[in-house]
């Protein structure tokens, strides 16, 4: 064992702590005096411990805080918390002890730092459960987030003195966690890096490969680089610009992944290095010299078409701002030219602390330039106290997307109030139109049941679904409204051509011109606000033809000025139903309508004890509909003409028939219970039953016959109480059959 030289240990502790110092920005002799509090707290806490290496255990944190001043542009309470990020759950400092020393905001921060838990759990649900807390505690303050990158970052330049059973799992969770956290962030370099070094751990004989064959293509690299750059450089100073070129290799990682996706050989990566031009330039002047460049480059190699990406127009984002072209040399290979200003260069490596360094020049007003600038006056204001960060914070970006997972742990993003059936149509339309419901977080919900940050969620489908209507009330997102809507303008399409070829060869036998005045007769007479909803019923059978004959027909031409018509109020209708214009006041089923031709209507099945309303119908004389029946508001407003006051008559005893639908959690034997409440419960008589079951959750439709509502809630009262039912309602078929 090699004898530790302790002095000389403390001098390179100390030596480290000076050079975190030059790297912090907002060096006043205050933030000076309070990082070095943190310093000395931290350097006592950790004292007695040592990494993996061997080294002392502080270097640690005052690496995580360099990296956090240096690479991410973070202030001194940043610093003050990477400092102290290990101690409380490392050492026997306590949150209050933080509170005491440092106040309520560093508190805050390191408490979130400690409830990110170091390693996850390699089952995808449980680290989709993990990162919804870390997404929630994002939600407090920001900066627990960017220090956490530091911290992972460093412990992945250092990954050698982690436990090397934990090596393979922090590697993996960097590249699927942190790696598309930076990068949402905007933090480039550190993006790259972090996936750089997680591919250097998960396949390291590929890392190595390809690191190796960097090399020693290097020289020949430079040679080619050096030839592609010189017309350009020779342009750009004849023109006067200030500029700097870069000529930059690839990321290991994303070499890798080009070789992966195109399936070729490393000689075949075609764009292994990109040039980067960054001008010198003020603001206003940056997206003309952008272009002006792009167009000199252009003027010496061929640009790709297809490959010119415009970000300078539209950034990204996350604040993300180039001109990507992609062009041929002469030596027949593309490279990828990246032209910039050096704000916008400034932007892509450094990420959010360039980004308010800037801001003020620039008029935007995107969501997440709110956002930036947030955090920008929060690091600015020395004032901890005067800002409610947490408020501002869920304003901006986070309240306009939620953050929801797949059952294997994929992030979808959706607006905030996003549904399971927008869920389901993000994922592909195909299984929203076939979705029947979900589990959220391996609980059952329905179509309609609203998403929250961090829910995992599990699609059910059947073959049998199809969209609605109704549907269109439960979405937000414009994609799963089109969808939609799409479907059910086709289908409705399909079934309308098939009701207007009907329609016309009925009016050939009559006699009568297919015109669109006919047509709008014809409308009017039975009463549909057009003529597609026309053709729709008359295809549906639901159309009675045989009437139009009792319309006035001059030589092929329809009209409604004698005969038969359902303009309110006409003689055709007073003869039919005298009692209902002799009578003002209610209607009592089963009496007044003795005489009277009436039917429950069934697209809602009304029994005694529902709240009803008569309905006047052309064909089959008055329909009882339910109050919240979902015809009902069409009817009302539409025709209120044609309404009727109507009541049940008490105590009458005929059976009705009613329809229930059932959504539980499928566990055997749950059928038979429910058929054994039927037959035990007194004089309810089950009609059909109907199940269906889907991936542990399980939807039935039973059909009894009942007194009344009374009669129809004792059962599905005893319904809810087995268990595995989570839904009982009174269901109605999508039959729309209300009109006639
Ligand atoms: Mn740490």
């Amino acid at each position: 064992m090699t004898e530790i030289d302790l002095e000389k240990e403390r001098i390179e502790i100390l030596n480290a702590f000076k050079g975190l110092l030059r790297a912090t920005k907002d060096r006043t002799r205050e933030n000076t005096k309070l990082i070095r509090k943190a310093f000395d707290v931290a350097v006592d806490a950790h004292k007695d411990v040592r990494r993996k290496s061997g080294e002392p255990y502080i270097y640690h944190p005052i690496a995580v805080a360099r990296i956090c001043a240096e690479e991410i542009g973070l202030g001194t309470t940043s610093v003050v918390c990477a400092l102290l990020h290990d101690t409380v759950e490392d050492t026997h400092i306590t949150l209050q002890d933080i509170e005491d020393l440092f106040g309520e905001k560093p508190r805050r921060i390191i408490d979130g730092l400690t409830k990110i838990p170091e390693v996850f759990d390699e089952n995808a649900s449980i680290q989709a459960e993990n990162f919804r807390k870390m997404i929630l505690t994002i939600s407090d303050d920001i900066r627990v987030v960017l220090i956490k990158l530091a911290d992972r970052l460093h412990n992945m330049r250092t990954l050698g003195s982690m436990a090397p059973e934990k090596r393979l799992k922090i590697a993996s969770e960097t590249k699927f966690l942190y790696a598309p956290l930076a990068h949402r962030l905007g933090l480039y370099s550190i993006k790259s890096e972090l996936e750089d070094l997680a591919f250097k751990h998960t396949e390291p004989e590929v890392y190595q490969q390809i690191e190796n064959n960097l090399k020693s293509t290097q020289d020949v690299r430079n040679r080619f680089i050096r030839r592609f750059v010189h017309p350009i450089r020779e342009a750009l100073l004849h023109e006067g610009y200030i500029f700097d070129i870069k000529a930059r290799t690839k990321s290991i990682s994303s070499i890798w992944r080009k070789m992966q996706t195109k399936g070729v050989p490393f000689e075949e990566v075609y764009d292994l290095f990109a040039i980067r031009v960054i001008v010198d330039t003020p603001v206003e002047l940056e997206k003309p010299d952008c272009w002006r460049i792009y167009s000199l480059v252009t003027d010496f190699y061929q640009p790709s078409p297809d490959r010119l990406r415009d970000w300078i127009s539209t950034p990204r984002a996350n604040g993300y701002e180039s001109l990507h072209t992609t062009v041929m040399s002469p030596q027949g290979k593309w490279v990828e030219v990246q032209i910039r200003s050096k704000r916008m260069d400034e932007i892509a490596e450094k990420g959010l602390a360039a980004h308010y360094k800037y801001k003020e020049e620039k008029g935007e007003d995107s969501k997440f330039d709110r956002w930036l600038v947030e955090i920008r006056e929060l690091m600015e204001n020395p004032d901890l106290s005067a800002m409610d960060f947490v408020n501002e914070f869920k304003m901006n970006l986070f309240s306009e997307e939620i953050y929801v997972f797949t059952p294997k742990g994929d992030l979808r993003v959706l607006p905030h109030d996003a549904t399971i059936l927008d869920f389901a149509y993000d994922i592909h339309t195909e299984i929203g139109s076939k979705c029947i419901g979900a589990k959220v977080n391996n609980k059952l919900v329905p179509l309609s049941y609203q998403l929250h940050n961090g829910d995992q969620v599990e699609i059910i489908t059947s073959a049998k679904q199809k969209p609605v209507d109704e549907w269109l009330k439960f979405v937000t997102s414009a994609r799963a409204k089109q969808k939609i809507k799409t479907a059910l303008f086709e289908e409705k399409k399909i079934i309308s051509f098939d009701g207007k070829e009907i329609l016309q060869r009925k009016l050939r036998q009559f006699n009568i011109k297919y015109t669109p005045e006919n047509i709008a007769v014809l409308e009017k007479y039975f009463a549909y606000a057009s003529a597609q909803d026309l053709y729709f019923r008359v295809a549906k059978g639901k159309v009675d033809l045989a009437k139009i004959r009792e319309i006035e027909n001059h030589n092929g031409n329809l009209s409604l000025e004698k005969k038969g018509s359902n303009v309110p109020k006409d003689k055709h209708e007073l003869d039919v139903y005298p009692k209902i214009n002799k009578q003002e006041d209610v209607l009592i089923i089963g009496e007044d309508f003795k005489n009277i031709q009436y039917r429950l209507a069934k697209c809602c099945n009304p029994i005694p004890g529902d709240e009803v309303f008569g309905f006047i119908t052309i064909n089959e004389g008055i329909k009882i509909h339910r109050n919240n029946c979902a015809n009902a508001e069409h009817l009302m407003s539409k025709m209120a003409y044609r309404l009727v006051k109507t009541k049940w008559k008490k105590q009458e005893l005929t059976a009705h028939l009613a329809s229930i639908r059932l959504i539980g959690i499928d566990n055997v034997g749950i059928v038979n219970k429910i058929t054994e409440i039927i037959s035990n419960q007194h004089n309810v008589d089950m009609k059909s039953i109907f199940f269906e079951a889907n991936d542990g959750i399980f939807e039935g439709r039973i059909k009894v016959l009942v007194y009344d509502k009374e009669h129809l809630e004792q059962l599905t009262n005893n319904f809810e109480l087995i268990e595995g039912v989570k839904r009982v309602e009174r269901w109605d078929s999508q039959d729309e059959e209300a009109i006639q």
